[in-house]
């Protein structure tokens, strides 16, 4: 398994630091082989390890991980980034009908997902929702596309013999409105490969249906040729989601990262099994835990960064017991604090804070503060009482920002300190450890 082969590569990096780039690289070696494994399309795969080593080397290697899990972590972060948020929604309350069309290879489990989209858009959201099969290629497409409208129980087009699947789409459109439905599912016909009379035929339906969605099916079995249809179908029709089918196989979910790379497209829904209500809303953690089987990696690194945080506000609370508290913990409380929300926030909750004046800041503001402390050498850090004026105009330089600026840094540091000597009196530093873990 990855985790192993990790395992072996780390062995003797074992209490480093910062992940170098001679790390790093041996490390994504691994992890490409486990991305084409799970299926990944290769110029994909490329492209994502390229980005995800820039972002790895010189990330700090958080106590009792090894390097190895810190690699999976990062990895399996920018997997779940790249593959979408959980909330990939249908934009479908516009003027009814709203027309959802549904496009992919003949095959790929359209006209299936088509009746589960149906089923659950009536079911979950109240829609009145019609369905018609344009799919006038296959001679049974339409029928079976009815059978499954009668399991599902939401109407079909009746089917009328000799149309084109224009004149379908039309006549879906003119009844869809008539008859007062909220949403039109269009299923269409595929093809054993993207060719050009395909194309043509979903541009016209396109045309003459005017779609809010059109959602790419694909088989997530597919693998390597994923990136082929993807592309295939995103040069010519405007796709504005991807449903990924037989997630319920033995897919290891590579065919969602080529998919979302290729298209650029949210993955909305993915397909578990035959029955008519196995559609899932398309989660990226799970699928990503999926892709580097290492999910159990993934919750280890983060309950070991949990533990980090809390030791680091202790010691910070301990620091400032002895009444010490300089620019390099000013800094680390920064950072604390963007990933609680904001100064703002922070100000809010600690009532000696509530009247700092240089609490006034928002996040752009903490990027500048850190830019700011970032040129101060480590003995201004430490003694921020020997930042004098030439010594402000040269950080002030180095960061981009102005001796104004400089001066409300040091201000603001300096009140913040007076606030934990007051908070000291009030014996509040357990809470105060507390709030930053
Ligand atoms: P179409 O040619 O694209 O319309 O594909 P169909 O909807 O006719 O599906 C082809 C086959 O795939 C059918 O036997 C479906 O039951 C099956 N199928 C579709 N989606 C899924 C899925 O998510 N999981 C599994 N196991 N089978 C599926
Ligand atoms: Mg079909």
């Amino acid at each position: 398994s990855l985790s192993d082969r990790l395992a072996g590569v780390f062995d003797k990096l074992r209490g480093r630091g910062a992940l170098s780039e001679d790390d790093v690289r041996s490390a994504m070696r691994e992890v490409r082989v486990a991305l084409l494994e799970a299926d990944v399309a290769l110029p994909v795969a490329r492209d994502f390890v390229d980005q995800v080593t820039e972002r790895a080397v010189g990330a700090e290697v958080i106590r009792s991980v090894t390097p190895g899990q810190m690699v999976v972590k990062i990895v399996n972060d920018a997997l779940v980034e790249m593959l979408g948020s959980d909330t990939a929604e249908l934009h479908i309350d516009v003027n009814p009908p709203a027309v959802i069309m549904m496009v992919g290879l003949q095959g790929s489990g359209k006209t299936t997902t088509t009746a589960k989209l149906a089923k659950r858009l009536a079911e979950r959201e109240r829609k009145r929702v019609l369905m018609a099969s344009l799919d006038v290629a296959r001679p049974a497409a339409q029928e079976q596309l009815a059978v499954l409208g009668r399991q599902a129980s939401v109407d079909t087009l009746p089917i009328v013999a000799g149309q084109t699947p224009v004149q379908i789409a039309q006549r879906a459109l003119q009844s869809a409105k008539l008859q007062g439905y909220d949403v039109l599912l269009l299923d269409t016909a595929g093809r054993l490969h993207v060719d050009d009379t395909l194309m043509a035929e979903m541009k016209a339906v396109a045309a003459a249906s005017n779609p809010v969605e059109t959602l790419l099916v694909v088989d997530s079995l597919t693998g390597q040729d994923a990136v082929n249809v993807a592309k295939g179908f995103a040069g010519e029709v405007d796709l504005s989601g991807v449903i990924l089918t037989r997630m319920d196989g033995d897919a290891r979910g590579g065919a969602a990262l080529s998919m979302r790379a290729v298209t650029g497209k949210p993955i909305k829904f993915a397909g578990v099994g035959e029955a008519i209500d196995a559609l899932e809303a398309f989660h990226p953690s799970r699928v990503a835990g999926r892709i580097l089987g290492m999910g159990d990696v993934v919750s280890l690194v983060e309950r070991a960064a949990e533990t980090v945080k809390i030791e680091d506000a202790e010691k910070l609370a301990r620091k400032m017991e002895k009444g010490k508290f300089d620019l390099d913990d000013l800094r680390l409380q920064i950072s604390q604090m963007q990933r609680m929300g904001g100064l703002g926030a922070l100000a809010n909750m600690l009532p000696g804070m509530k009247g700092l004046k240089g609490a006034n800041v928002d996040d752009k503001a903490l990027v500048r503060l850190e830019a700011m402390m970032s040129s101060m050498t480590a003995k201004e850090r430490a003694r921020p009482e020997i930042i004098n004026a030439k010594r402000k105009i040269r950080v002030a330089k180095g960061s981009g920002t102005t001796v104004q600026e400089v001066n409300k840094l040091l201000k603001m540091h300096q009140e913040m300190s007076n606030a934990m000597k007051r908070l000291k009196k009030l014996g509040g530093f357990g809470k105060l450890a507390s709030m930053f873990s």
